[in-house]
């Protein structure tokens, strides 16, 4: 089929899905099963709407003014919320996400429970954890997980799907692997507990960078910005 729409965006999302298929077929996955999350911060309205038509239907944004902003313009998509989300903002986006994927302190955790009850509705989320432990990210660490999922359970209009982590930006393939095997394997230990509040859904692990690596271990969100927009 020839596409007529060809264009520099329509072209790397191919690139991406041929090299998703690879690391699917390597570790015996189905491309179905995993999430491409277009990263669309810096990245205007007509250009998302690029994405969108080859079939990118979940955003992710990662600062809530630039979400608010798209969020009108663009119809028929899941967007995700995926940087750092303080507290106070929590009221300006409740009820127009698909996942936030930055939870990592029972405050902030809190704070969306109680604006979604107020609403009537429960909001999803994945608990951010900083696997490799540097002391510039943001993230709870992996011994503190069974403490922080005990105490989010007791929130009910907050509803845990899972994890999201990001490796550190310049490890060799093998650090970073190892980094996405432990959250995957704490993923499976946890899937198997029972919680009121708490499935386990989504892994969102790797970025441009190190989204085949991530799906090589497990991950069914990638969350894709710069490899899916640069010229
Ligand atoms: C920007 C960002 C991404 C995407 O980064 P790229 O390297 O451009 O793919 C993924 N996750 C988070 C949390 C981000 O802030």
């Amino acid at each position: 089929m020839i596409n007529m729409n060809e264009n520099h965006i329509s072209k790397n999302i191919e690139k991406i899905r041929q090299n998703i298929n690879l690391a699917c077929k390597e570790s015996g996955r189905k491309a179905d099963d995993i999430i491409i999350l277009g990263v669309t911060k810096t990245i205007d309205a007509e250009d998302i709407k690029k994405a969108v038509d080859e079939g990118i239907y979940h955003l992710g944004e990662n600062r809530v003014q630039e979400f608010l902003e798209k969020e009108d313009k663009i119809d028929n998509v899941k967007w995700h919320i995926i940087g750092h989300l303080q507290t106070n903002k929590v009221k300006y986006i409740i009820g127009k996400t698909f996942l936030i994927h930055s939870v990592e302190s029972i405050k902030l955790a809190k704070e969306i429970d109680r604006l979604s009850s107020q609403k009537g509705i429960t909001t999803d989320v994945l608990i951010e954890v900083n696997v490799s432990g540097e002391e510039s990210k943001y993230g709870i660490r992996c011994e503190d997980i069974d403490s922080f999922l005990d105490e989010i359970d007791k929130f009910n209009a907050v509803k845990v799907k899972g994890f999201m982590t990001m490796a550190p930006k310049d490890a060799a393939d093998n650090e970073i692997r190892q980094i996405f095997r432990k959250l995957y394997k704490i993923y499976v230990d946890i899937s198997q507990k029972k919680y009121n509040n708490i499935s386990m859904e989504y892994l969102s692990m790797g970025m441009s960078s190190d989204y085949e690596l991530a799906i090589l271990e497990g991950a069914n969100i990638v969350r894709v910005g710069s490899a899916m927009f640069k010229q």
